[in-house]
């Protein structure tokens, strides 16, 4: 088995790496669904007991990683190996950094306005096999999400970032799941703020 229980929840024992590799496989895939990635801490999986609908979420995702030493713990108390955390964050700079050899489309949703658009310019500089097909801040007017759902759809964009806050992203991904014809989705948190410095 490649999951550990920890209350309801499948997490994944795989190395960062080894996590990476996964993604970058579903980037090079053709014709296959929207890949859900869920990096998700102790919070994540206490929410889900009590909410049906985050626990639906939960049980549809791909992959949930361990985003936290509390999940490696938990694991280690059951008698099982979780290697390491994946938090978000090093997935994405991870990405970043093997761009060269496996570059990719980006779209980058969330955080304000002034923080989307810096992050998206240093990660544009930065790494020149990542292109940004789109982004959009997290903060949406009447309208507004409407037509980002319809722009995502429309760039078919391999890697979909969503920067809403825990478990605010994986909500967003799964309500829109069917219309984004995103490749690899996931939450990030505040990364992008880490990212716009
Ligand atoms: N955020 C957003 N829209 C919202 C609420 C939050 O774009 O309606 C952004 C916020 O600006 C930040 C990111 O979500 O960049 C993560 O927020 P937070 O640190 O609260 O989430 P957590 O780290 O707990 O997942």
């Amino acid at each position: 088995m490649n999951t550990v229980n920890i209350l309801g929840v499948p997490f994944s024992k795989r190395t960062l790496s080894d996590t990476v590799a996964l993604v970058q496989a579903q980037i090079a895939a053709k014709d296959q669904p929207l890949f859900h990635l869920i990096t998700a801490n102790p919070e994540i999986v206490m929410a889900a007991r009590s909410e049906k609908q985050l626990q639906t979420i939960v049980d549809e995702a791909d992959i949930i990683t361990p985003d936290g030493i509390g999940v490696v713990l938990a694991a280690k108390w059951q008698g099982e190996h979780i290697p390491e955390r994946v938090t978000g964050y090093d997935l994405l700079i991870r990405l970043f950094e093997e761009a060269k050899q496996h570059n990719f489309t980006l779209y980058i949703v969330g955080a304000d306005e002034q923080t989307n658009a810096k992050a998206a310019e240093i990660i544009a500089g930065k790494y020149p096999g990542v292109t940004i097909v789109g982004r959009h801040n997290g903060f949406f007017k009447d309208g507004q999400e409407e037509a980002l759902v319809a722009d995502i759809g429309q760039k078919r964009p391999d890697v979909l970032i969503v920067a809403l806050g825990a478990p605010n992203a994986e909500r967003w991904i799964f309500k829109h799941k069917s219309r984004l014809h995103a490749k690899v989705a996931f939450g990030v948190g505040g990364s992008l703020d880490v990212i716009a410095g």
